[in-house]
């Protein structure tokens, strides 16, 4: 019997060591998901480190933001045929740069960005261009809106360059589909717009002020979210032309608009703002 007793005493010490071995690793798996904040651990270090770092860098405010870079693929737009941004730039080229700095500031400020096409027809975008206009031309404007209503954002911007025939003429323009814009009071989507055009007259003190128009464009009429297109500036001005190629310039353009989307979204006081905002961006 007592032989028995003993055995029992060690198969029960053997049962609680090995529920203890269980109850650990399990405890050591989880942990390499969720490391301590002091860094502390290889496993931790290696596997969580810029996921840690890019989601405090990056609070999520819950807005999608759909931003797209006007014309591309076999389409330059504006500005090809005389070079006037350069032998090697066009209009396709600036937008598409400055798309991607406006997508980078969005994201910083803990916005969700879908790009309507970064520069290449991937099978996604190719869901909406039709046959025709892939082979010989380009995303079209009613495709990008197919496009942009399937991804339901809160909000969205086409970018552009504009061309006139005297190139005395210069500044950025931005273009909502809205009456509203001549009456007292002016829909949600002119104030967003307005904010844009308030945060780039911060960003560029001495430049010509931002005008709003209303205009019967696709990205602009046919969006079911608010958004507006913005012509950032004027190829056939050489003033503009310089700008719109200079890399320092297009990220001041860039910060300035994304300020201007957050501004209006999350004025000056409100929670997200306070969390989201950078303490080195132009303020209102
Ligand atoms: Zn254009």
């Amino acid at each position: 019997m007592k032989t028995n007793k003993f055995i029992s005493v060690i198969l029960i010490f053997l049962l609680l060591f090995s529920l203890t071995l269980v109850s650990c690793s399990s405890k050591k798996s989880g942990s390499s998901f969720s490391p301590p904040s002091n860094g502390a651990g290889r496993i931790a270090e290696e596997s969580t480190a810029d996921e840690t770092e890019s989601t405090e860098k990056h609070p999520d405010n819950g807005k999608v933001i759909c931003v797209d870079p006007g014309h591309g693929f076999r389409d330059a737009g504006s500005g090809a045929e005389g070079h006037e941004l350069g032998p090697d730039t066009n209009e396709a080229d600036v937008n598409l740069d400055v798309a991607k700095l406006l997508r980078d500031e969005l994201v910083r400020l803990g916005y969700k960005v879908i790009m309507t096409h970064e520069g290449e027809i991937t099978p996604e975008i190719s869901k909406y261009v039709s046959d025709e206009s892939y082979q010989t031309y380009y995303f079209d404007p009613e495709e990008r809106v197919d496009f942009i209503n399937s991804k339901n954002p809160d909000y969205s911007i086409s970018l552009h360059c504009n061309m006139y025939d005297d190139p005395i003429v210069r500044g950025t323009k931005l273009y909502v589909f809205d009456q509203s814009i001549y009456t007292e009071t002016p829909s949600e989507n002119v104030k967003a717009s307005m904010s844009i055009a308030e945060s780039l007259k911060h960003v560029f003190p001495d430049a010509k002020e931002p005008t709003i128009d209303t205009q019967s464009l696709a990205l602009v009429r046919d969006i079911a979210c608010s958004g507006v297109l913005i012509e950032m500036g004027f190829i056939s001005s050489p003033e503009d032309a310089a700008d719109l190629i200079n890399p320092e310039w297009q990220k001041k353009f860039a910060q300035g608009v994304a300020q201007g989307i957050d501004d209006y979204f999350f004025p000056s006081g409100s929670d997200a703002s306070a969390t989201a905002g950078p303490a080195d961006e132009p303020q209102n």
